[in-house]
């Protein structure tokens, strides 16, 4: 199995930081594509970043490098796993939603199962944040709908389902993941945090192997 990984935006996108610019995505989001990639590696896997590069390669671009490793390898022997933070707003300003969560395209495909077994992951490695979520939702930090591991089990599975280009532009099972807020407080402090980056890296990796190991996916 080949694992892709893809790390949202670039240097050159606008927007998409924490409002007091202390999380910009792209930077956040390859640095953890980064020891991901590594840590895979390490652990005897295939894994290839698909944008090594700083600025922000359009998505058609993406999409056709995933496809032609697809190509060479067979679609069924390559998945894809795309980093991103979430944001509840594009003003500039701090908001009350927060927690982590998985997109796939719509419609049952194995990408299900591959989000599946991130999200479980997700709820082991993200513990110490689920734990701590109460206190800071009381505070004012989260605002009552806010839960830490969101979840659409509308179709029967945890992922939400979006038409996004890098997950219906690719051949390969496909999944994306918004890693918590950049525009909530306490998210970013977890974000920029050690244990907080390793938590979002081991998660990523613990569900991509649970898949690879898989019998029947
Ligand atoms: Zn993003």
């Amino acid at each position: 199995m080949i694992i892709l990984i893809d790390n949202g935006h670039g240097k050159d996108t606008a927007g998409k930081c924490s409002p007091d610019k202390r999380l910009l995505e792209y930077k956040w989001a390859r640095e953890i594509a980064g020891f991901l990639c590594d840590f895979m590696k390490n652990c005897g896997y295939d894994a290839r970043l698909i944008v090594p590069e700083e600025n922000d390669v359009p998505l058609p671009e993406r999409c056709r490098r995933v496809n032609e490793i697809c190509n060479e390898y067979g679609e069924e022997n390559v998945l894809l796993v795309s980093i991103h933070s979430n944001a509840a707003g594009a003003d500039g300003k701090w908001k009350t939603a927060g927690g982590w969560c998985v997109y796939t395209s719509p419609g049952k495909t194995k990408a299900d199962t591959l989000a599946t077994e991130i999200w479980n992951a997700a709820n082991v490695w993200l513990k110490p944040y689920i734990d701590r979520f109460p206190l800071l939702q009381s505070k004012g930090e989260y605002d009552s709908k806010q839960r830490p591991i969101r979840a659409d089990w509308s179709d029967g599975d945890p992922d939400y389902e979006a038409r996004f280009a890098i997950l219906t532009g690719t051949k390969c099972a496909a999944v994306l993941t918004e890693s918590l807020f950049q525009d909530n407080k306490a998210d970013v402090d977890f974000l920029l945090s050690v244990e907080g980056k390793n938590a979002i890296i081991r998660l990523h990796a613990d569900g991509i192997m649970s898949y690879i190991n898989k019998p029947d996916k």
